[in-house]
């Protein structure tokens, strides 16, 4: 049996706002994030007011543009069109799912690659790939940010990744890899999950499955990073992670919620705060990774 620390990521991301906060001030103008918001999706409405909330009190002012469900392709592309030349617009979030009709990769692609503060256009997934500076992807940053704060160097450890989607899978495991980890990707074809698990030193799940990572997935003394949501019948929010049933197993694990997902909008405006920088033409230090 191990002692099981709760990685506090409401705490970890309060600080690391504060820290962004200090940079707008020093900034000298106000960082503008311009957030698309496509149909009346619940979910949606519910992180975008969040994302705008964190937003306002670092400081970043953003513009809400909500459209209709019913929205033609070639309306939003003409209002990514409109925001990527307006120079007081930093950084343009399409809020993610948008509707069937719309084609979100030619709409993620039709984005300023420098305002691209989610990290998803192919130009910056091509640069975070072959080890550029690009803009990353926020949750898969904030895992990095985790882990680093909990374990220092990741150097030389065995990290494994269940998911593989663009949004998280994928650039966590690139990610891991530019952290010099050996990194092995699960995914839902992957035979023999709980033995694969049980290699990492780290293990991230990003599936969408409550109650997926059990005990016997975890190796002795891991650090478990959840990244699942998962809103079960009676309301209640869980990750992927039988939270309780990993106690005395993992070194650290976060919670769901409470763990990834405050890490994730502070990321964001990590990536608004990096856009500002860059059209300023000066480096952002304010991750030393
Ligand atoms: P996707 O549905 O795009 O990807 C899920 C991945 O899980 C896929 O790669 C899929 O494999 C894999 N998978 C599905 N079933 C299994 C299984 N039984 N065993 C192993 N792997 C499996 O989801 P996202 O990556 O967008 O999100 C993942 C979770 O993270 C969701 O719960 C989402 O809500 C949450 N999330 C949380 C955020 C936060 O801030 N905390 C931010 C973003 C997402 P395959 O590729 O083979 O289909």
């Amino acid at each position: 049996m191990v002692e099981t620390h709760i990685i506090d990521g409401k705490m970890i991301a309060k600080d690391f706002r504060s820290l962004v906060a200090q940079h707008v001030r020093k900034l000298g103008s106000t960082p503008r994030l311009a957030v698309i918001l496509i149909g009346e999706h619940p979910a949606s409405l519910i992180y975008v007011q969040n994302k705008q909330k964190a937003a306002r009190e670092v400081g970043i002012d953003v513009d809400v543009y909500q459209l209709s469900p019913t929205v033609t392709e070639k309306s939003v592309l003409d209002l990514i069109a409109e925001l990527n030349v307006k120079k007081e617009v930093n950084g343009i979030l399409l809020q993610l799912p948008v509707p069937p009709h719309l084609d979100s990769s030619r709409l993620i692609e039709a984005i300023d690659p420098v305002k691209d503060v989610d990290g998803l256009h192919p130009e910056n997934v091509g640069k975070m790939v072959t080890g550029r500076p690009a803009m990353i992807p926020c949750t898969p940053l904030g895992c990095i940010y985790l882990l680093r704060h909990v374990l220092g160097n990741l150097e030389g450890k065995h990290a494994v990744v269940v998911g593989r989607s663009a949004l998280v899978g994928r650039p966590l495991a690139q990610l891991l890899l530019r952290e010099n980890c050996t990194v092995t990707q699960a995914h839902s074809k992957t035979v023999h999950l709980a033995e694969v698990c049980r290699q990492g030193d780290i293990l991230v799940s990003a599936v969408g499955k409550p109650g997926l990572i059990k005990r016997d997935f975890i190796k002795e003394g891991a650090t478990v990073i959840d990244v699942g949501i998962n809103r079960l019948e009676d309301g209640k929010i869980v990750g992927d992670v039988l939270f309780l049933d990993v106690m005395g197993q993992a070194a650290h694990v976060t919670p769901v919620p409470g763990g990834v997902g405050p890490m994730t909008i502070a990321m964001l405006l990590f990536n608004v705060v990096k856009a500002a920088d860059q059209s300023l033409s000066q480096a952002t230090d304010l991750i030393p990774f």
